[in-house]
């Protein structure tokens, strides 16, 4: 093979079955599983991955009985009837050539629902109900029930199922004494507590025979305290190799551990070595997990030898064919997911459709479409940032002809602001990803180029869209004027900036400017592994004998004294996504940030920033003042409403609503523009 991606795209022989190559689309619920009447939806959305070359796919977590349920009627498995929408699946899948497993999930006590249950009545701190203990009688009728669920999902199809037992779910709080403290059988030491895992994996392969795929995501990792040591994890995935178990998936940390493990920051493969020390004591292929989004990675991770697949959930939402690309050398071409959680995690939290921030498409197949034009028409569009870039690439896919105006020496708009903030440096990958597109689907791009309407119309364009974007808000109070007041997008492009700050605006931009602000001169970016897992107390040793993996965070020294105000009385960062803004708070607070709320802004002279609070007026003395106020719409270019023009102009993105600023907005207006016209 002449490929650089050898091992990735390498079959895995599991003697009674071939998976094509070692990528793993990894479980993610994308609501649609919920309900029978959404999968012919789900089965365009798992299709379309395994037309885009995936060797195995796993589907969002279904469970074996009511007890289980993530959210009220949440997807089961129990019966017959529950075969003909899942073939569906099954099928689309099977078409291209894939392997699927059904992934069966127990939430034990962090179900969002009355009848939850677990090892001990340990309410979790993620979920308002306790959970009640079970008893002998209901861990056996749960063992029953996931392997009638087992034998349903063979009928279905499904080439095997997965049995989730990480994340903190029902099999990983039997596993761990964080939730386990019974005495009976089921609780004590590790033989005791993996019993109940040990024994679904026998009666489902008592049920399904030698010819199905057993696959055990296990919690390599669990972060938090009273957590499993890695001698403990190596027990119990030799006993579920004995049992039966023909793959062994990563799991890292329980949902309600404050170590993160997937978003943004946290560094690409963080967990690989992990991985590679279970693999060391077992036969069976293992799989590794989490941070891993772009082919160097998953291929340095596999020709190492430290893990036989690679699983990857999120980069497959934000592009289906990352493995075709892969196998015809495309890299450049792959749509790489940022790690943000804005359109996919941060969905399913809310009971809404998951789906991806650079990717609309992702489990909208059936709806969001890309069809070849019939009647292509000459396209303007007004500005390189990501709605703009969006809209010109898919209406150019369609076979239009489109122009696309940025008067900035490049595009990217406001993610060449996002892709300097630490732990934001995916965001070049979104440019990059778009500059190709730019260049293959045969958009002309004019840089330097501010446009206005008369150009426009002198052109003869057909279609103008204005995605004009966003300006900074200022300040307007006494002194705001002054040389050491500062918008954001000055000093995430490199003005000097002193040692007190106070940063006026505490959103998503305010919370991002303080994290750049802290960041040491001397900090490569990203942010070292060692590093990284230091500040956070990760144990860096694969063999490690912390429960948990957990030991004392160490924090460097906050290298500014930053002050964070807002006007609002809430607590600072409210507003930021529910699966990430806890990190951004959290890491704030590590370095000392001093977070002010009820604050006004009374004026500005050389001693600092006079603010009054609960009304009391206060001086902040500070060098710099950075404002993170919201941003307004740039829209000049727009016609007036009953002008007369030549073209048909659309508004998208930023310049459309500054307010709710947002690229998953952004992104999605272009590309729903763009399939329509
Ligand atoms: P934002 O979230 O709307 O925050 C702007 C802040 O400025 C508000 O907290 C507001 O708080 C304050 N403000 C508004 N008008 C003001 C005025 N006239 N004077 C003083 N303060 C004022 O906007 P952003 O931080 O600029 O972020 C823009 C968008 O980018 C967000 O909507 C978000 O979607 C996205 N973003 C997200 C993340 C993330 O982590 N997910 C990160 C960066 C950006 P008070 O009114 O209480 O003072
Ligand atoms: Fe990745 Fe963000 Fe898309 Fe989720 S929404 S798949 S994290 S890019």
């Amino acid at each position: 093979m002449t490929t650089s991606y050898a091992n990735i795209l390498k079959p895995l022989h599991l003697g009674f079955t071939t998976i094509k190559n070692r990528v793993v689309m990894g479980s993610m619920h994308t609501g649609l599983e919920d309900r029978f009447y959404n999968y012919p939806k789900l089965a365009a959305y798992f299709g379309e991955r395994a037309k885009g070359g995936v060797g195995l796919i796993i589907t969002g977590g279904i469970s074996p009985n009511r007890q289980g349920w993530l959210l009220p009627a949440g997807g089961t498995m129990n019966h017959l009837g529950d075969v003909a929408p899942h073939r569906l699946v099954t099928h689309a899948v099977h078409k291209h050539g894939a392997k699927i497993l059904m992934q069966i999930l127990h939430s034990g006590r962090y179900g969002y629902q009355p009848f939850v249950v677990s090892a001990s009545p340990i309410k979790s701190p993620i979920s308002p109900f306790k959970p009640r203990q079970m008893s002998e009688k209901q861990i056996l009728d749960t063992i029953d029930d996931y392997a009638h669920t087992a034998t349903i999902a063979k009928k279905a199809g499904y080439d095997g199922v997965e049995i989730m037992g990480s994340e903190g779910y029902l099999l990983n709080q039997f596993l761990s004494r964080h939730v386990n403290q019974r005495d009976d059988r089921w609780g004590g030491d590790i033989l005791n507590r993996m019993r109940f895992a040990v024994e679904i994996v026998r009666a489902i392969r008592a049920k399904v025979g030698e010819k199905f795929i057993i696959c055990f995501r296990l919690s390599m990792l669990d972060l938090v305290h009273d957590g499993n040591t890695m001698q403990e994890v190596i027990t119990v995935a030799q006993a579920l190799e004995k049992a039966g178990v023909t793959l062994l998936n990563t799991g890292i940390g329980w949902h309600e551990a404050r170590i993160p493990t997937i978003v943004t920051s946290v560094p690409r493969a963080a967990f690989a070595d992990y991985t590679a020390e279970v693999k060391k004591h077992v036969a069976i292929p293992v799989i590794a997990s989490n941070r891993i989004n772009m082919p160097e990675t998953a291929e340095a991770i596999l020709a190492a030898g430290k893990a036989d697949m690679i699983q990857m959930a999120r980069p497959l939402l934000a592009d289906a064919f990352w493995v075709n690309k892969t196998a015809t050398n495309r890299v450049d071409e792959i749509n790489t997911c940022i790690a943000c959680n804005q359109a996919c995690l941060d969905h399913t939290f809310k009971n809404k459709r998951a789906t991806c921030l650079v990717n609309p498409r992702a489990a909208y197949e059936t709806e969001l479409v890309y069809l070849k034009t019939k009647n292509p028409k000459k396209i303007a569009v007004i500005g390189g940032g990501v709605a703009g870039m969006s809209a010109a690439t898919v209406a150019a896919s369609r076979g239009h002809k489109v122009t696309l105006f940025e008067a900035a020496t490049d595009v990217g708009g406001q993610f060449n602001l996002a892709k300097v903030v630490p732990g934001k440096e995916e965001f070049h990958e979104t440019i990059r990803y778009f500059k190709v597109q730019i260049e293959k689907t045969g958009v002309e791009l004019r840089l330097n180029t501010k446009v206005n309407r008369e150009q426009l119309e002198r052109e003869g364009f057909d279609e103008v869209i204005v995605a004009t974007g966003v300006v900074p808000r200022a300040l307007k109070i006494d002194g705001s004027d002054a040389p050491q007041v500062l918008s954001y997008a000055e000093v995430l492009r490199g003005a000097p900036v002193g040692h007190k700050v106070a940063v006026i605006g505490a959103g998503g931009i305010g919370f991002d400017v303080s994290e750049f602000l802290l960041r040491p001169e001397h900090q490569s970016q990203p942010q070292p592994l060692e590093d990284w897992q230091r500040e956070w107390g990760i144990d860096p040793n694969p063999n490690y004998i912390s429960e948990g993996g957990i030991q004392p965070a160490e924090v460097d020294p906050p290298v500014r004294e930053i002050y964070l105000l807002q006007r609002k009385t809430t607590p600072l960062g409210m507003g930021l996504g529910k699966t990430t803004g806890w990190v951004h708070r959290a890491q704030l607070k590590k370095h000392a940030v001093k977070m002010l709320r009820g604050v006004q802004y009374k004026s500005i002279n050389n001693e600092g920033l006079w603010i009054e609070t609960n009304g009391y007026d206060q001086l902040l003395r500070v060098d710099t003042i950075v404002v993170c106020a919201g941003q307004e719409s740039v829209k000049d270019i727009m016609p007036n409403e009953g002008e007369h023009t030549l073209a048909n102009y659309h508004i998208i993105g930023g310049a459309k609503l500054a307010a709710e600023l947002d690229a998953k907005r952004a992104i999605r207006e272009g590309a729903e523009l763009a399939a329509k016209l």
